[in-house]
């Protein structure tokens, strides 16, 4: 309830309000700030992925920047030598247009990441965009094995989408999901969403896949450890992923120290604000989220 309010006051919420909420989550303005904030990730154990902030872009020639953009990052990310690949909402360079578009920007991705032997993950946005974004991920991944899609535990279809795709040489990150989605489609109830999380995580480490656990979630984490050991899989097939800032309660060091790998998912650009926006309007859990970590920080 406090929650709903918060989220439908937001566009009313002065723009530094928003900067402060912004502010930890977001790895700055520059790809030289979000470079050095992936090299002190790095010297603490973590990998990293960059994405770059946007959305919904509805102009040919902002896709192609952006496009251009990513490709850049491939090569400052090389340069560096950091422990980091690229994660890319697919309507941020094209999708809103065309699939055509949205093809022809992510082609131009993997050819670059496929000169730096880097790899490429295509995030997973609302439901409007499930069949297209994996009918993306199957193109791409024709001419290029190092990439990587997304599965929401909230939504039902997702059982049937791992059965399908799941298999060695298989690489995705498993997330709760972010948007609001309705409940003919969508899990609604936190019980039902973790459960069908663990579903996909086991029929994924069943037929051999690569699989990110992408969750702050402290008890769903000691469950994923669980289901590995009882699975006896192997570390090195898995991975656990957070968004950079969240606070984790030394669960992540913990999680470094127990011999697994932790990916730290660190947005940066110059679209925060609106980002945030977003964000906030979109799942009014995060403005619960962000009012307890700011006071928690006090
Ligand atoms: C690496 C990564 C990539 C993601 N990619 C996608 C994607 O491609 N598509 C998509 O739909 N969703 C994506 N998400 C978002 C995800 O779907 C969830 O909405 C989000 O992570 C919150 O769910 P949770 O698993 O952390 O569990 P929750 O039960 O929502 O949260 C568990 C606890 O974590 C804390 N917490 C969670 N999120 C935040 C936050 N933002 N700020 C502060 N505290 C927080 C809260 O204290 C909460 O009690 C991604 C998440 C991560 C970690």
């Amino acid at each position: 309830m406090i929650n709903s309010i918060l989220a439908s006051s937001v566009s009313i919420m002065p723009k530094w309000f928003i900067k402060l909420f912004s502010k930890s989550y977001i790895a700055g303005h520059e790809p030289k700030e979000v470079i050095n904030i992936v090299k002190n990730l790095n010297a603490q154990g973590f990998s990293t992925t960059i994405d770059i902030l946007g959305e919904h872009i509805k102009s040919q020639e902002k896709t192609y920047s952006i496009t251009k953009e990513y490709t850049q990052l491939y090569s400052d990310i090389a340069k560096n030598s950091v422990d980091s690949n690229i994660s890319v909402k697919p309507t941020h360079i094209g999708l809103d247009i065309s699939m055509g578009l949205a093809l022809e920007n992510f082609k131009k991705l993997i050819e670059k990441a496929s000169e730096n032997c880097n790899f490429l993950r295509i995030d997973m946005e609302s439901s409007k965009n499930t069949d297209s974004t994996f009918e993306i991920y199957k193109d791409l991944f024709k001419t290029y094995p190092k990439v990587g899609v997304v599965l929401q535990a909230y939504l039902k279809r997702s059982i049937a989408d791992i059965e399908m795709l799941a298999g060695p040489g298989f690489n995705a990150r498993i997330c709760k999901g972010i948007y609001k989605e309705d409940k003919n489609i969508a899990y609604q109830n936190p019980e039902d969403i973790n459960k069908n999380f663990l579903e996909i995580a086991k029929i994924m480490l069943a037929k051999n896949s690569y699989v990110c656990y992408a969750t702050h979630d402290l008890q769903l984490i000691d469950d994923i450890i669980s289901l590995t050991k009882n699975m006896d899989a192997d570390p090195s097939k898995f991975e656990f992923q957070v968004l950079y800032g969240v606070p984790m309660k030394g669960k992540l060091k913990n999680l470094l120290k127990s011999g697994y790998k932790v990916r730290v998912y660190v947005p940066y650009g110059p679209d925060w604000y609106e980002y945030s926006l977003r964000r906030l309007k979109e799942n009014p859990n995060i403005a619960g989220y962000v009012i307890k970590n700011l006071f928690a920080k006090k």
